[in-house]
């Protein structure tokens, strides 16, 4: 197993449609293997293949404990609607609100290759399932996140210090042209909230 290396928004891969898996092979089980190292590496909630370079429909997500992963998936049934807010691998140290449903239901195959089909909901015990699933999808026909923000919800994480002297995370409001700006510069704005790996990606520029 191996951790991959995540693409940064601006790479061509995560705006293209993904194609779909004709047969799951040993070569899906050892992406799905890494896919799973990486999101947890990553302490991701969901990892679609695209943002590791991979232009195939399968995702790996977290519900509650449990980690799965799907191959060409499928919402079959959606119910409700939520707002909440999101975040991104591929697009580190931003934020946004985004509506979704709050419960679906998805089926596909599993890195067996054997049809399963997932009931996830957004709550205390399966976390943020339901929208991760949504979130995944998008992924896997090129949509990022940001496309669907609802209108001025987007938002740098920055690190801040209130006049106690305890830290938080502060909201600066910023466009996807400014993040884009930014990524493509290599750099981040001062005091940006990023876990390390993915600082060290977009600094050293291994999004080509
Ligand atoms: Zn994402």
């Amino acid at each position: 197993m191996a951790i991959l290396p995540i693409r940064i928004w601006g790479d061509p891969i995560l705006t293209k449609r993904a194609a779909a898996v004709d047969r799951v092979t040993a070569e899906e089980r050892r992406l799905i293997a890494d896919m799973l190292e990486t999101m947890e590496a990553a302490d991701g909630a969901g990892l679609a293949a695209p943002q590791v370079g991979v232009g195939k429909r399968i995702f790996v997500f977290r519900r509650g404990e449990e980690m799965h992963a799907l191959v060409n998936p499928k919402i079959i049934r959606r119910e409700g609607e939520k707002i909440g807010e999101e975040g991104c691998l591929s697009i580190p140290g931003v934020q946004a609100k985004v509506a979704r449903a709050a419960r679906v239901i998805v089926s596909g195959r599993n890195e067996k290759g054997k049809p399963v089909e997932y009931e996830c909901e957004d709550g205390e015990e399966q976390g943020r399932a339901a929208t991760c699933v949504q979130h995944e999808i998008d992924h896997l026909d090129g949509i990022m996140y940001v496309e669907k923000a609802r209108p001025g919800t987007l938002s740098w994480l920055i690190e801040a210090v209130d006049e106690d002297g305890d830290d938080f995370i502060a909201l600066q409001k910023t466009t996807p042209q400014e993040i884009k700006t930014y990524y493509k510069a290599r750099a981040f704005p001062p005091h940006i909230h990023v876990l390390d790996m993915l600082r060290e990606q977009v600094e050293k520029g291994k999004n080509k």
